[in-house]
């Protein structure tokens, strides 16, 4: 993206006209909205605030007409040529507990391996952890390097007897994207079932399912410029429609007597109980945004951005960047700075109206491989500029004097 078309999207961001002071670095701990994001909500309470699937009349129709051409343009910008096996969750996290339940009690069963890496986030961890104990099934690991990037030299050794593989496609805490292609190639050549946990990749790199080739993808809506609330679970058609219903309710049935039921098709036999409209409409126009943009430019943008951060922090005494190679970097740049305790860095720079995220990033068992109780993570986004970069590089100068004397 050239400079111009760099400032002209910050205008579309209503938070970043409104403070021009601020420095919003925490895009991988939730982004910031486009107009056109509040616009779709807004409008739905405005011009067709209806319920969906139910209404006979046109209010109501417009708002199936927009829901469902929401699930259009967010399979659109994921590569997925059917809408109907994309499944509306209120986040990554739903979308992973969906999956531990539906997917994982028919499938998993005593003794059965499952494949995690020493990266991942609470939320693709601990809805494995809750089936593994719930199933006796047993975990292994793929381990992470000290700079984020997978080790997957044992793979085939890992994967004999897998039944299910889920990992990141991008780190939380490094930025670092996971060979994915290879692993789900892999994986499921050795008969395992795979999920990526897309939560940090969507919003930064160009997807599509078929290429990654996995089995089920999931990701955040609030990640992505849509709003909170809102995610995805997307799965091949085949195995959602041999998975049973994991919450039961109204939307979610074709027929009901006193005593029993029968399910509704895809997506629907998954989407019980009036959903976040306001808010899938909202995940919509995110997906329409970032597709007029085009995901090949927001990576561009970012690698440029990345280089650029590198070498300016880089060049700061006492930082240390913690993360993978350029090309492996993506979103999130983990760093020490001079000792200082990344909590006191987030409180100093925030006297400088800069948002960094500072602590375990829900990642407590990767903390402890690496040996830090935390990082300090400044994270970006296609709205993202050099100028953020420069008033992070000055802030962390500015905070070191403050240190000085009683660190270094
Ligand atoms: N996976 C990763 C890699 C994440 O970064 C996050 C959010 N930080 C999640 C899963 C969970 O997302 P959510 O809280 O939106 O459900």
């Amino acid at each position: 993206m050239s400079l111009a078309v760099e400032l002209s999207r910050r205008s579309d961001f209503p938070l970043l006209v409104n403070q021009p002071e601020l420095v919003y670095l925490d895009s991988a701990a939730t982004a910031l909205k486009p107009r056109s994001v509040l616009e779709a909500e807004r409008s739905y309470y405005e011009e067709c605030c209806a319920n969906i699937h139910r209404g006979l009349y046109r209010m109501s129709e417009e708002a199936d007409r927009r829901y469902e051409g929401a699930r259009r343009s967010v399979a659109r910008l994921i590569g997925a040529s059917d809408p109907d096996c994309l499944i509306w969750t209120s986040g990554a996290t739903d979308a992973l507990n969906l999956l531990a339940y539906s997917w994982g009690e028919q499938n998993i069963l005593p003794g059965d391996p499952i494949v995690l890496t020493g990266l991942e986030h609470h939320s693709n961890l601990l809805p494995w952890q809750n089936l593994a104990s719930r199933q006796q099934a047993q975990l292994r690991w793929i381990e992470p390097r000290e700079d984020g990037t997978l080790d997957i030299g044992n793979l085939d050794e890992l994967l004999d007897g897998a039944r299910l593989v889920a990992f990141t496609w991008v780190s939380n805490v490094f930025g670092s994207i996971s060979p994915v292609q290879e692993i789900c190639r892999r994986a499921r050549a050795a008969g395992a079932t795979v999920v990526v946990d897309a939560a940090q990749g969507v919003p930064h790199l160009p997807c599509s399912v078929e290429e990654l080739g996995c089995d089920f993808l999931v990701f955040s809506g609030h990640k992505m410029l849509g709003p909170t609330g809102t995610g995805v679970l997307w799965g091949r058609r085949e195995l959602l429609e041999a998975m049973p219903p994991f919450r039961f309710g109204g939307d979610m049935i074709l027929e009901v007597w006193r005593e029993r039921c029968t399910f509704n098709e895809l997506p629907f036999k998954f989407e019980a109980g009036t959903p976040n409209i306001a808010g899938i409409l909202g995940l919509g126009a995110a997906a329409e945004y970032l597709l007029e943009v085009g995901m090949a430019n927001v990576r561009a943008h970012e690698l440029d951005l990345l280089a650029y951060a590198r070498e300016r922090l880089g060049s700061l005494e006492g930082f240390q960047l913690l993360g993978p190679p350029l090309e492996q970097h993506s979103g999130a740049i983990s760093f020490a700075y001079r000792g200082i305790h990344p909590h006191d860095l987030a409180t100093l720079l925030d006297r400088e109206s800069i948002c960094i995220r500072a602590g375990h990033h829900c990642c407590q068992p990767l903390m402890r491989k690496i040996g830090m109780t935390g990082t300090a993570r400044a994270s970006l986004a296609l709205y993202s500029s050099r100028a953020d970069i420069d008033r992070l590089a000055e802030a962390l100068e500015k905070a070191s004097q403050v240190f000085k004397g009683v660190l270094f």
